[in-house]
């Protein structure tokens, strides 16, 4: 007789890794069903910032949501090497956006003021700097940097490590992880009842679709929408070097381990997860009158990788109407989000329900007709 799971969550990336963990340990047994790396894949190729700041425009809930990840960071990160011996190495002393006109500073600001002046915003700190200032704090710009902005809430973290950890943990939590398992279809009755790709059928009384973009195909089986599409973003990576940039900037961050990584554009290309050479000349342009420096470090790796994002940008958190226990997580930011996602998502949809916090996040707000 095959288990029967109390959730079963469909997919493994960050979002997934998040939520499976924290419902483990709400003492429920959950199992996960990972395509694994041959889906695309958002989790396997980001960059990593743990970020705040000019984030929630138009969207207050989201301001928030994200202003309470960011804080739960630490503590997220100081479980994670508690519970799986791995250091995800969070840097969380401030970040900067920076620009190279005067134009781009006016629209930096423009968001900052834009995003703290919405009505319910708990504003979030930072402060505006001229090019000087900037050269001070960060040893290592260039001249071309006109200005920028700066919040100590932002940060970064080593993208494969967190990725490692968060996979490790699940499994410490007691989840069942089953790799190379690709959820062809869904149906419910007395329960919901997954079918993989190849045979085989997993049951459980609850599910949570975190498939990424495969949600979009997986959500109308349980009556839920989940509208995303593909964004690509190219990354480049260079050798590594003694450490000169001691914060991240928006687009240009060191890592722990040295190398500086460039991101990270934003294309509307379909599935293509080409690299785009004429997008990473510019990047490598901008990165390097940001930082005069990189211009001699040699390049070890670049690559593609799809965002799964929705019409508005935010995150999707629903739970069926039609079909009780199916529950939809899905968002464009999950690196920063995961802290949140683990903390305080993960308790309500064990107990069956969304925090009171995403309720915003619903997919209705999607499907609003437009006025004549
Ligand atoms: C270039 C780039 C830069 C980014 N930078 C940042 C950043 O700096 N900070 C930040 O917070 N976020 C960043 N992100 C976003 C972040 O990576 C994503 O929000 C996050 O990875 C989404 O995770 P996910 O689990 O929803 O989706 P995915 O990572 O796509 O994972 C989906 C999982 O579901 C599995 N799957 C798919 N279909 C099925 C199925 N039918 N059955 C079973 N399993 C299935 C896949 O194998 C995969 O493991 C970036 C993304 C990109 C592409």
């Amino acid at each position: 007789m095959s288990a029967f799971f109390d959730f079963a969550v469909i997919g493994g990336g960050l979002v997934g890794a998040a939520l499976a963990r924290g419902m483990a340990r709400e003492g429920l047994s959950v199992c996960v069903l990972d395509e694994g790396d041959v889906a695309y894949r958002a989790s396997r190729g980001n960059f990593a910032l743990v970020w705040l700041q000019s984030k929630g425009i138009n969207m207050p809930a989201y301001a928030n949501w994200t202003r309470r990840s960011v804080e739960l960071w630490p503590a997220y990160a100081a479980g994670l090497l508690n519970e799986t011996g791995i250091d995800v190495s969070l840097q969380q002393d401030g970040g900067f956006h920076l620009a190279l006109s005067d134009i781009e500073m006016e629209r930096l600001i423009a968001v900052a003021e834009g995003v703290n002046g919405q009505p319910g915003v708990k504003p979030y700190p930072y402060s505006v700097l001229d090019g000087d200032e900037v050269r001070r704090r960060l040893p290592g710009a260039g001249p071309a940097i006109v200005g920028g902005t700066y919040s100590p809430l932002d940060g970064h973290v080593n993208a494969l490590r967190l990725y490692r950890a968060m996979h490790k943990a699940l499994i410490a939590a007691g989840v069942d992880y089953r790799p190379g398992s690709r959820v062809a279809r869904i149906s419910h009755a007395g329960g919901f009842s997954l079918s993989i790709d190849g045979g085989g059928e997993v049951r459980a009384k609850r599910i949570v679709l975190t498939a990424g973009l495969d949600n979009a195909r997986l959500a109308p089986m349980v009556g839920l929408s989940a509208p995303v599409r593909p964004q690509r973003g190219n990354i480049i990576v260079t050798e590594k070097a003694a450490p000169f940039l001691k914060m991240p900037v928006q687009t240009v961050r060191q890592t722990d381990e040295g190398s500086v990584m460039i991101g990270d554009s934003q294309e509307e290309a379909g599935l293509s997860e080409d690299i785009n050479s004429g997008i990473m000349g510019v990047m490598a342009d901008r990165a390097i009158r940001m930082f005069p420096a990189i211009a001699d470090l040699n390049i070890v790796r670049m690559w593609a990788c799809l965002r799964v994002l929705s019409p508005d940008g935010f995150p999707i958190y629903d739970q069926s109407k039609t079909h009780p226990g199916a529950f939809l997580a899905t968002c464009h930011s999950g690196v920063t989000l995961a802290a949140v996602h683990a903390a305080v998502l993960a308790p309500h949809i064990a107990r069956g329900t969304l925090p009171e916090e995403a309720q915003a996040f619903h997919a209705g707000r999607l499907h609003v007709p437009k006025a004549a």
